[in-house]
């Protein structure tokens, strides 16, 4: 069965203990599952979760070797027998939603307005969403909401949709990475009508991660009609990405400019009092208890990524269970230090490019080269000064990397970005940026 063939491929890549702990338990749901929607049952809501939040990307992969199409891979919790009551909202679980009813949407049924915790980095994302959730296609649209990794675009994108399934809406969620493989998958198999069909028919098209769009031509053009013959309708869509439109590279000056008819928001990163508020929500809503110094240590430590917040609580939750005994912060202060360490320890130098490049605005390969224009030079100590501060690389191996004669050139250049960090505030909350972005991208 494929779904045991994939759990085999898994096997291959992660920790025994692993394997034994978590991936053993689940069981491939043949009947539910189809070429863009994969379902396995979890025993509990924790295997369910922590292979939600850990695994669910890579088996998601994995299904795309294998078949070509890339679904999305849904851990329910297996507790009840057929036609038994769906697991209640909250529960660590994802939920193909109205299975039955629309063609397909997937709405995680816990990722509401009411669980969602309002502070003022996020506010007018929030606002926004609610209004569009309110009047579909008629204030806002498009609305794109832009930010950081784990800050919550994707809850509000299904918090729009499961407002307005209630409401009888025809609701589609799609990542741009599914939109684009199905629309492979469909011109591929001579059947476009039905793609079409499909995305222009319906009353609220939510799309997440369309920074992906970046440099894909055909789907772009794909997209443009798309959103046309929505639009011109009246419908409404939502979309989220990782950056401002302006600043996606190789998107058509159309889209761009459509995706800047409506109304764009941001996500920042949440306070140090939202994000406090964030888990202790995360506990109420899974019948977790951790103390306040608790609470307050996990919130000042562990970075902005929402995410990896509720990986931590889920973590922690976890290992309680199965050591039987109450979570103390030294505990948690533990789980928080490894977390942190095996998050800087996946970090390369290619990392570290590839994000600074990306912000500068200069190749990779130029970065790698020997050009002595001014803002390459100037991209190339950044990422010298974060090597040395994220990865154990010596001077010698990154002068090596970078070819350079000798380790002096890299501590020249370590040299004059520690100067012009002491005398200029606006620079090093940018190296800070930078380096937080890399932490956070490399842990996905
Ligand atoms: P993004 O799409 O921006 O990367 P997600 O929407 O997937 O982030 O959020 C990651 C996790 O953090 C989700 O489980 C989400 O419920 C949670 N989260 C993020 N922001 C909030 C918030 N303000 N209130 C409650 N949960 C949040
Ligand atoms: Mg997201």
């Amino acid at each position: 069965m494929l779904g045991n063939q994939i759990l085999k491929l898994l096997k291959q890549e992660i920790p025994q203990i692993e394997y034994d702990r978590y991936i053993k338990q689940l069981r491939y749901d043949e009947e539910a599952s189809r070429s863009d929607i994969a379902v396995f049952h979890a025993p509990n809501p924790i295997i369910a979760k922590w292979v939600g939040t850990r695994y669910a990307q890579k088996l998601s992969h994995l299904f795309e070797l294998k078949t070509g199409v890339k679904p999305n891979v849904v851990v329910e919790v297996k507790n009840r027998k057929k036609g038994a009551a769906a697991p209640k909202a909250g529960e660590f679980t994802e939920v193909p939603a109205a299975k039955t009813s629309s063609k397909s949407t997937i709405l995680n049924p816990s990722y509401t307005f009411e669980s969602f915790v309002v502070g003022s980095s996020n506010q007018f994302a929030y606002t926004a969403a609610l209004r569009v959730a309110e009047k579909p296609g008629e204030q806002y649209n498009p609305l794109f909401i832009y930010g950081g990794a784990g800050l919550g675009k994707t809850h509000l994108l299904h918090a729009i949709g499961n407002f307005n399934l209630t409401r009888g809406k025809q609701v589609i969620f799609t990542s741009l990475e599914q939109f684009m493989n199905q629309f492979t998958h469909h011109l591929r198999n001579h059947t476009m009508d039905r793609f079409r069909d499909k995305f222009r028919n319906c009353d609220i098209l939510l799309l997440d991660d369309i920074q992906f769009l970046s440099r894909k031509e055909e789907t772009q053009k794909e997209l443009f009609h798309t959103f046309n013959e929505l639009h011109g309708a009246g419908k409404q869509i939502v979309m989220t990405s990782d950056q401002h439109p302006k600043k996606i590279a190789g998107l058509e000056e159309r889209l761009r400019s459509r995706f800047e008819w409506g109304l764009i928001v941001d996500i920042q990163p949440p306070e140090l009092e939202t994000k406090i508020a964030i888990i202790k929500k995360k506990c109420e809503l899974n019948g977790i208890h951790l103390d306040n110094d608790i609470v307050n240590y996990i919130a000042a430590n562990m970075g902005n990524n929402i995410r990896e917040i509720e990986g931590i609580i889920i973590q922690l939750n976890a290992f309680a269970n199965m050591m039987n005994q109450n979570i103390t912060l030294e505990f948690a202060q533990n789980v928080v230090k490894n977390q942190l360490k095996e998050r800087t320890e996946n970090i390369t130098i290619d990392d570290i490019v590839k994000v600074v490049s990306k912000e500068l605005n200069v190749k990779p390969s130029e970065i790698k080269s020997k050009s002595r224009s001014k803002n390459i030079v100037a991209a190339r100590r950044i990422v010298i000064y974060l090597a040395r501060s994220l990865t154990p690389n010596s001077m010698p191996s990154l002068a090596q990397y970078f070819g350079m004669r000798d380790h002096t050139a890299v501590s020249h250049a370590m040299k004059k970005i520690n100067e012009t960090i002491d005398k200029d505030e606006t620079f090093k909350a940018k190296i800070e940026e930078l380096s937080h972005k890399i932490t956070s991208s490399s842990a996905e």
